[in-house]
């Protein structure tokens, strides 16, 4: 199977996001890296050329672009380096709960900035003790009149350090039962008093992208902020979630494709007993086996992606999409990373990098083993 997804808009607006990029952020990557940051300058570039949030509406300044455009732009920042991913989260993740849920005014007051770069948004999900289990969030939201008063700490928030709005998941009725008919949705602006980022936490790789901790210490968010419906935040999470693990898919499939890329590369130009490493069986039936697997991984990444922009439902399928790829792409980088030996293991070689990168894609976004609940449970076990 083709892209049938893509089409010759989307193949102009890869070629000029390709320019952009290599202008803009190949020569700076590894600064970004060592700094652990992509800088807010690049965003609000990103944000002048239209590559931010193209799916908003256009009477907030978005183009109504389809998926496929968010595609491409996975796509292209992935090669550039895993840590751009903080790109995707805005566009694709945090960004689309305001498109959803959001009310009028809230739409106008939020979505300008994020299609300019002008604001960067996280989502709040995970805290020190509740990860996989969402349902355990202690984070609570108190009435009190016009606002909430929130309480709770958040760890690993991709963009957690850079916010300008961070979409919370929090409980506003903390005695509910079951637990989740009391969580709810509230967005929370960076300068609200009690609302304080924590460190920028060191990580093993995907060093641009900045994660941090969240603390809310009595911090007041007025009751306009609430997105959607109080006690339904646990279902707007089970919707949104599911283009958030397509995303990751996305990535690892790229990410892949991408080492098996630097892979061929090498092995064609590496000499050991008087030939090219590319010249022995070994060499050649790995990267066989890698791109035969990979292509299986691609076309029922294409399928899903089609259902995906038809509205299929497709949690059962992203679930299984989400753990095989992101499986796939770890074995990838390990099999890629001893055919090139010694220098696979040194920073200055590519693949180095992105075999400590690829390591979270089967953590985040639910873990492979809650992606394998979910298929069991979907297959009425
Ligand atoms: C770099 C990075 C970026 C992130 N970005 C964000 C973000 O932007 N926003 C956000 O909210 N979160 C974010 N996360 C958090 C991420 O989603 C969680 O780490 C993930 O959901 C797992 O939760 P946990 O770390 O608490 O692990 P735990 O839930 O403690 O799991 C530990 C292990 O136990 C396994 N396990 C747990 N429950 C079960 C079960 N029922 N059956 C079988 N095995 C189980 C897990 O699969 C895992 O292997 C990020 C994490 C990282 C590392």
């Amino acid at each position: 199977m083709g892209r049938p997804y893509l089409t010759e808009e989307h193949e102009i607006f890869r070629e000029s996001l390709r320019k952009f990029l290599e202008k803009e952020a190949y020569p700076y990557y590894e600064e970004w890296e060592k700094k652990k940051e992509v800088p807010r300058s690049f965003w609000k570039k990103m944000g002048e050329q239209g590559f931010l949030c193209p799916q908003v509406d256009e009477k907030y300044g978005g183009f109504n672009a389809d998926f496929g455009y968010a595609v491409v732009l996975n796509e292209e920042l992935e090669k550039v380096g895993s840590g751009m991913v903080g790109i995707g989260l805005h566009n694709d993740i945090t960004i689309p709960y305001i498109e959803t849920y959001g009310t009028e005014e809230q739409k106008a007051r939020w979505l300008p900035g994020a299609v300019s770069g002008d604001l960067i948004s996280a989502i709040a999900m995970t805290e020190p003790g509740a990860g996989s289990d969402l349902q355990g969030v202690q984070t609570t939201a108190i009435d009190d009149g016009n606002h909430y008063i929130l309480n709770g700490e958040k760890t690993f928030i991709t963009n957690g350090y850079s916010a300008d709005l961070v979409v919370v998941v929090c409980k506003t009725d903390p005695k509910a039962q079951p637990a989740y008919k009391g969580m709810s949705l509230i967005v929370v602006e960076a300068g609200t008093p009690g609302f304080k980022k924590g460190k920028k936490l060191q990580k093993l790789g995907q060093h641009a992208n900045d994660t941090s901790e969240l603390i809310f210490e009595d911090a007041r968010v007025p009751k306009a902020n609430l997105l959607g419906e109080e006690g339904r935040g646990f279902y707007y999470l089970m919707e949104k979630l599911q283009q958030e693990r397509l995303m990751v898919a996305i990535q690892a499939q790229n990410a892949a494709e991408r080492m098996l890329e630097i892979t061929i590369d090498y092995v064609k130009q590496r000499r050991a007993f008087g030939k090219s490493i590319s010249k022995f069986q070994n060499t050649q039936f790995k990267i066989a086996e890698l791109a035969t697997e990979m292509k299986i991984g691609r076309s029922f990444l294409d399928q899903l992606i089609v259902d995906h922009m038809n509205n299929k439902p497709i949690v059962t399928e992203v679930s299984m999409a989400k753990w095989w790829i992101t499986d796939l792409a770890k074995k990838v980088a390990s099999e890629c990373l001893q055919l090139h030996g010694g220098y696979g293991y040194m920073e200055e070689y590519e693949i180095a990098r992105r075999y400590r990168d690829i390591t979270v894609t089967s953590i985040y976004a639910g873990s492979n083993e809650i992606m394998k609940q979910i298929i069991a449970k979907n297959l009425g076990l």
